[in-house]
């Protein structure tokens, strides 16, 4: 049960109590012959001489004093006692003289703290546990103590006893007894510390706190908003720390990092947190490959040593090629189904919708291949296909299967033309029982939606048994080239950054500027992992005037806003550049956990709540009166209104 946790600390074996030559097992090898650190004392200052979890035969004979929680209690005979390092066993003394101590380890309810003294025997033979790294040895103990009693528990600390994602956030604090929130934490803290150890020491980054009181910003995420004692003025909290970053180049700072909060007011979604945790980077005097191969090292050193090793330098694949091939930015790379084109196949098609799409000027006609899908997928799955593209992209999906002899199975089967199927089978390397998906429509739009269902059809196949993403597989991949505006969504006629307004154009785009934003790449690029953006940055506009024109002219914002940015740049800016990498995120992916919540110690719900804490919660008019602030109720219809347009989710 505590198999992760002792990978954790594989190697950390003491011949005897207190031997301070240390060596941390394979999961922290780097970090030490890097730096020839010491492995950490896990019980100095404390009232414990072990952990738990490090007794082995090798300390036979000696006498410990453990600190843990009480996991079990058999026969009043043996007590399973755990600390966050694992599970020992120890000896509930029957003989009359320890009838105090008998009665602490039998009447202490279960999950009570408590202190034991004893000496470390080995098990009677046929009875130590193999399946447990203490399993040779018990403590057979002479003294205890209760520290503190433990009342009835809401939910079991056992990682396989299921509860709701709610009952866990509210007890967060129980909750992160279990193995794995212990896992996630720790290996967290880990890789952290590495990267800290490989930016400053290794590269002479400087790690400075930049403020979280800010104000409000142009473009990028809904920021939240802090009140202020002056009538009408507020804080908000930033996004990230782009600007501060940047004025720190301007101060010749010039290798900052930070392990920086950041607060987007966005909603929820499955994958973010109204605070979040990013590793953020900035760099002087660097060009987009340094700030990648830094990245690639950082990842490299910094990468547990108990997954397969990250090997490095990651591939790298244009936003175009992205888009084309995997209808999105973020590609999972680990398997294939990419994105083709057929339009020059079906140019005679008799196919009603084919034939519209391609009459259109940017029409064109894409396909994927489901390997074996005719086996895996259900009648009903084409049916949600189809009517999830008619009802979110307002697209058609035509299924064909392809059986034995290359006959196709389609509603359109008698309009495919034979040197058509020849064809499909070419481009897409189809096999028997593949099932082809097609649709036609404008470019961005029939690859965004073949993109969905490449991942959407992933899910259905690997729910069925095929294994299509290796779960020990890291596929890291750099996209570049993204273009540097993007239309709003809301009036397309409008461009808003892709990335922010900070953002550098690409040097041979420059000229684009002034005549047709639209087509400006800029030097921007994403870290992407297994399907996740896990990073993002850029080279930024280190000339005033350029950023004044991107920021008026072309983004329309208001530069007034920016003016302490835009005035530092005229003051001798150097060129910089840097990055952000997401640490949930990453974090969430090197341990398989389901969620980034899964790796934040205190994390909202999906609606943004501390369901511990009650927070966010009210305050009693007098205290806003300082802030010259008040609470507009809603009435009953605004309350309905938008609980229709955010519809109650779980609080999980
Ligand atoms: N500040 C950017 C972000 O949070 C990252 C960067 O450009 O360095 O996405």
């Amino acid at each position: 049960m505590f198999c992760w946790l002792s990978r954790l600390f594989r190697g950390l074996s003491r011949p005897t109590r207190r031997t301070t030559q240390l060596i941390w097992g394979s999961f922290s090898r780097s970090l030490v012959l890097s730096s020839q650190r010491r492995i950490p004392e896990l019980s100095s200052f404390v009232a414990r001489t072990n952990t738990c979890g490090e007794l082995r035969s090798s300390y036979l004979g000696q006498e410990v004093t453990l600190c843990g929680w009480i996991q079990y209690r058999r026969q009043n005979i043996f007590l399973v006692l755990r600390d966050f390092h694992g599970l020992v066993q120890v000896i509930i003394p029957q003989d009359e003289s320890a009838a105090s101590v008998k009665k602490i380890l039998c009447e202490a309810p279960m999950e009570s703290v408590v202190q034991v003294s004893g000496t470390v025997i080995s098990r009677p033979p046929g009875q130590e546990n193999p399946k447990m790294p203490t399993g040779e040895i018990e403590i057979k103990v002479k003294t205890a103590k209760l520290l503190n009693s433990c009342k009835k528990l809401p939910f079991e600390i056992k990682d396989f006893v299921k509860k709701t994602e709610a009952l866990r956030l509210r007890y967060r604090y129980l909750d992160l007894r279990g193995v794995q929130m212990q896992y996630n934490l720790r290996l967290r803290s880990q890789m952290v510390m590495k990267m800290r150890e490989y930016l400053c020491n290794l590269h002479g980054f400087v790690d400075i706190e930049t403020p979280t009181l800010f104000k409000r910003t142009p473009g990028g995420a809904k920021e939240f908003v802090i009140p202020s004692r002056e009538p009408g003025k507020f804080y908000s909290l930033p996004q990230s720390p782009q600007q501060f970053k940047q004025l720190l180049m301007v101060g010749g700072l010039d290798r900052y990092f930070q392990v920086a909060r950041c607060y987007r007011d966005e909603g929820s979604r499955p994958d973010r947190q109204p605070e979040f945790t990013q590793i953020d980077i900035e760099m002087s005097f660097v060009e987009q490959t340094g700030i990648q191969s830094l990245i690639e090292g950082l990842l490299q050193y910094s990468w547990p040593s108990d997954k397969d090793p990250v090997v490095v330098p990651f591939p790298s694949m244009t936003f175009a090629e992205a888009l084309a091939s995997y209808g999105t930015d973020k590609p999972d790379t680990r398997f294939g189904m990419k994105i083709v084109d057929i339009s020059d196949m079906f140019r005679n098609t008799k196919v009603g919708f084919l034939q519209d799409a391609l009459s259109k000027p940017q029409g064109t006609i894409k396909a994927i291949c489901i390997p074996e899908g005719e086996k895996y997928l259900k009648r009903k799955d084409i049916e949600s296909i189809r009517k999830f593209a008619a009802d979110h992209f307002n697209q058609e999906v035509l299924p064909i299967f392809l059986k034995t002899s290359n006959n196709w199975n389609s509603p359109v089967a008698k309009f495919i033309m034979e040197e058509q199927g020849l064809g499909l089978i070419r481009l897409l390397e189809t096999q028997e029982e593949d099932v082809v998906l097609l649709t036609a429509g404008e470019h961005k739009k029939a690859c965004s939606l073949l993109g969905k269902l490449r991942l959407e059809c992933a899910d259905l196949l690997e729910a069925r048994g095929v294994v299509l993403r290796d779960p020990a597989l890291f596929s890291f991949l750099w996209v570049v080239d993204f273009p540097l505006f993007f239309p709003k969504e809301e009036n397309p006629e409008e461009l808003e950054a892709a990335h922010h307004p900070f953002t550098a154009p690409h040097p041979s785009d420059i000229h684009l500027l002034y005549t047709e934003p639209q087509k400006v790449r800029s030097q921007h690029y994403d870290l992407v992992l297994n399907g996740s953006e896990i990073g993002g940055g850029s080279i930024r506009i280190h000339d005033a005037e350029l950023q004044h024109y991107i920021l008026a002219t072309v983004l329309k914002e208001d530069v007034k806003l920016l003016s302490h940015l835009l005035q530092a740049l005229d003051y001798g800016a150097p060129p910089h550049g840097g990055i952000a990498i997401g640490l949930d995120r990453l974090t969430c992916l090197v341990t398989g956990a389901p969620s980034i919540r899964d790796v934040i110690a205190f994390p909202k719900s999906f609606q943004g709540h501390d369901l511990m804490s009650n927070a966010p919660d009210s305050i009693p008019p007098e205290e806003l009166k300082p802030y010259h602030i008040q609470v507009s109720w809603p009435t009953d219809s605004e309350t309905e209104k938008s609980s229709l347009n955010h519809p109650c989710h779980p609080e999980s």
